[in-house]
C-alpha cells in the first residue's frame, strides 16, 4: 500500500514555513521502481518559485545568523530524536520511491542521522582560533561566520542521506537553505522538512523547491545564493561547478564514479566475493561507492567461477522482500541506457560472463535488470571507462598490483577503490599509490562517516572543500580575522 495519501497527489514546495503549490504548472510522475505504479506527482517549479524561496531564506538569515550557536544545536538534538523515532517509516519511504532494499534504506537513514549528530556539535565545530602577542601588545583572533543562503541540489540514489550531508551542517553554521531534491525521489525531502519544522526550525531557515534544471539554474544564478552544494552525475556536476563559480559562489560538486576493486592472489576469496557482490549489486549498483570494475590479479580462475556462482544465486525483487539483494534500477529510461552499455561491451569484444537481461523478461513489472558480468574487459573499452550506475560489473585482468594501480590511475574518476589482500606490503603500496580519495582495505563500500570528508578525487569532485567533517564546516563558514592593538 502506498504510504503517500491521496490528497498529497502533487507534492508541495515548502517556502517560508508554509506548504505551497508550485507556481510552475508542470508535474512529473514518481513511480515506485519495483511496481511501476505512480505514488505521487512532483511539481516542476519555476524560477518564480526559486525566487520566493531565496527571498524567504534571505529574510530568515537576518535573525538565524544571530541565533546563539547552542540554541541552533538544540534544534538539531531534537531533530535527531525525531529522525530516530521515525527511522522505520523513513526507510520504508526510501524503498517506495527509490526501490532499494529495506536493509539498505535502513542503513541510509542511520547514515543521515549521523550527519545530524555531527552538525549538533556546532558550538565546538564553529570555534575560531586565537594567538596573543603576534607582535608587541597585538593579538589576533579568527571568527567563523555563515555565508547567507545556501542552495543544495541532490541526486536520486540517496534521498535521505545526501540532503542530510548538506542542510543540517549548513544551518547549524548559521546559514539558511534552499533544497532542490531529485525529481525522481522527492518524497523524502518533504518528510525531512516536516520533522525539521517539528524540531523547532524557524520559518524560512529550510525551504524546499521541487523541480528540475530550471530550479537548479535559478539557484546557480541568484545573487543572494552564496554557496552551492551539489551531488549528482559528472556532466551536471561540472556544469553546476562552472556556472555557480562563474557567479562568484562557493561550490562543492560531488560527481560520478568508477570504483575499482583489486583482488590479489592471496585474498580470502569467499570474503572478497561477498563484499564485491554486495557492493556491485546492492542498490542495483546505483551507489557512488559501488564496485563497478574488478581487477583480477593473477590467473583468477577460482575467483571468476565463484563470483559467477554467487551472482547466479542472487535473489531479485522488491526491496521490501527481506531476502532480496538486487532491486530495480530507478527508471526504464536509465535501464535502456544500461542496455546500450551491454551492447557496447559485446561489440567492443568483452566476454559476457553473465547476462542479466534474461531476468528482465522474467519479471513483468518494475525496472529490473539481472546481475551482468563482463570478463576480459580492456581499460580502453567504453564499459571500463564510463560510469554505468547499474548492476553491471567489468572484470579486468592484471599481471600484478602495479598494472592494477595503473588502471585506477588512468580512470578519469577517483571516488573510491578497494584492495582484497592479506599482504601488508601490497596494502601499503595500494594506500600510497591508488589515485582515488576513499580507499578500502578488504572493505566493499569504503564510504566515510559524517565526521570525515567524503573525499572524491579527479572527475568525481569539483571544488575544494568536500562535504562532511571539518571540510563541511569550512565550506559552510567564512573566516574573519581581527588584529587588535592594546598599547593605546
Ligand atoms: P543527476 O545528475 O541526473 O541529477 C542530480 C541533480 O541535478 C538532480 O537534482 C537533477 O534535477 C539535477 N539535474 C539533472 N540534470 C540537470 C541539468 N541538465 N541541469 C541542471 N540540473 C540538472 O544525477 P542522478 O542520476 O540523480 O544521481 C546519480 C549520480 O550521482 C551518479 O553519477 C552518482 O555517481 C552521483 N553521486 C555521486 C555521489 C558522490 O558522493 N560523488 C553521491 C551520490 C551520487
Amino acid at each position: 500500500m502506498a504510504l503517500i495519501k491521496e490528497e498529497t497527489a502533487v507534492l508541495k514546495n515548502y517556502i517560508n514555513g508554509e506548504w505551497v503549490d508550485a507556481k510552475g504548472t508542470d508535474t512529473m510522475d514518481v513511480p515506485n521502481p519495483a511496481t511501476g505504479e505512480t505514488i505521487v506527482k512532483v511539481p516542476i517549479s519555476s524560477i518564480e518559485d526559486v525566487n520566493l524561496a531565496v527571498k524567504a531564506a534571505n529574510e530568515a538569515f537576518k535573525t538565524w545568523k544571530k541565533t546563539p550557536v547552542p540554541k541552533r544545536a538544540r534544534i538539531l538534538y531534537k531533530y535527531h530524536y525525531l529522525l530516530t523515532e521515525n527511522h522505520e517509516k523513513l526507510a520504508k519511504l526510501i524503498v517506495e520511491e527509490n526501490g532499494k532494499a529495506y536493509k539498505e534504506a535502513y542503513g541510509e537513514v542511520q547514515r543521515g542521522i549521523e550527519c545530524v549528530e555531527f552538525a549538533a556539535g556546532a558550538p565546538t565545530l564553529m570555534m575560531g582560533e586565537t594567538l596573543s602577542n603576534i607582535a608587541e601588545d597585538i593579538d589576533s583572533q579568527m571568527f567563523r561566520y555563515p555565508h547567507g543562503v545556501v542552495g543544495g541540489i541532490t541526486p536520486f540514489n540517496f534521498p535521505m542521506m545526501v540532503p542530510l550531508w548538506m542542510f543540517p551542517l549548513a544551518i547549524a553554521c548559521g546559514n539558511t537553505f534552499v533544497l532542490k531534491p531529485s525529481e525522481r525521489t522527492p518524497i523524502l525531502s518533504n518528510e525531512l522538512v516536516k520533522l525539521f519544522t517539528e524540531a523547532g526550525a524557524p520559518k524560512g531557515v529550510l525551504n524546499v523547491v521541487h523541480g528540475a534544471h530550471d530550479v537548479v539554474n535559478g539557484l546557480l544564478d541568484h545573487e543572494d545564493v552564496k554557496a552551492i552544494s551539489f551531488v549528482g552525475s559528472q556532466p551536471v556536476a561540472k556544469y553546476v561547478y562552472e556556472r555557480a563559480a562563474g557567479k562568484g559562489k562557493r561550490v562543492q560538486a560531488l560527481s560520478g564514479a568508477k570504483n575499482h576493486h583489486i583482488v590479489m592472489p592471496d585474498a580470502d576469496l569467499d570474503k572478497a566475493i561477498a563484499n564485491i557482490i554486495s557492493s556491485t549489486f546492492g542498490s542495483a549498483g546505483q551507489r557512488c561507492m559501488a564496485c563497478s570494475a574488478v581487477v583480477v590479479v593473477g590467473d583468477g580462475k577460482a575467483f571468476v567461477s565463484k563470483l559467477k556462482e554467487k551472482a547466479d544465486e542472487l535473489i531479485i525483487g522488491s526491496g521490501m522482500n527481506e531476502e532480496v539483494l538486487l532491486t530495480p534500477v530507478i527508471r526504464d529510461s536509465h535501464r535502456q541506457k544500461v542496455l546500450g552499455y551491454i551492447d557496447a561491451g559485446i561489440e567492443e569484444g568483452a566476454t559476457l560472463l553473465r547476462d542479466g537481461r534474461k531476468e528482465m523478461d522474467e519479471i513483468e513489472k518494475g525496472t529490473f535488470l539481472g546481475p551482468t558480468i563482463f570478463d576480459h574487459v580492456k581499460p580502453d573499452m567504453t564499459i571500463a571507462k564510463d560510469e554505468i550506475f547499474a548492476p553491471v560489473l567489468s572484470l579486468l585482468r592484471a599481471e600484478d598490483l602495479d598494472e592494477g594501480l595503473d588502471y585506477i590511475r588512468k580512470s578519469r574518476y577517483g571516488n573510491g577503490a578497494t584492495i582484497y589482500t592479506k599482504d601488508a606490503r601490497a596494502v601499503r603500496q595500494f594506500r600510497e599509490e591508488a589515485d582515488a580519495g576513499m580507499l578500502g582495505i578488504n572493505i566493499g563500500v569504503p564510504a566515510t562517516m559524517a565526521f570525515f570528508p567524503f573525499s572524491g578525487w579527479k572527475d568525481s569532485f569539483y571544488g575544494d572543500l568536500h562535504v562532511n567533517g571539518k571540510d563541511g564546516v569550512n565550506f559552510y563558514t567564512r573566516k574573519k580575522m581581527i588584529t587588535s592593538r592594546f598599547d593605546y
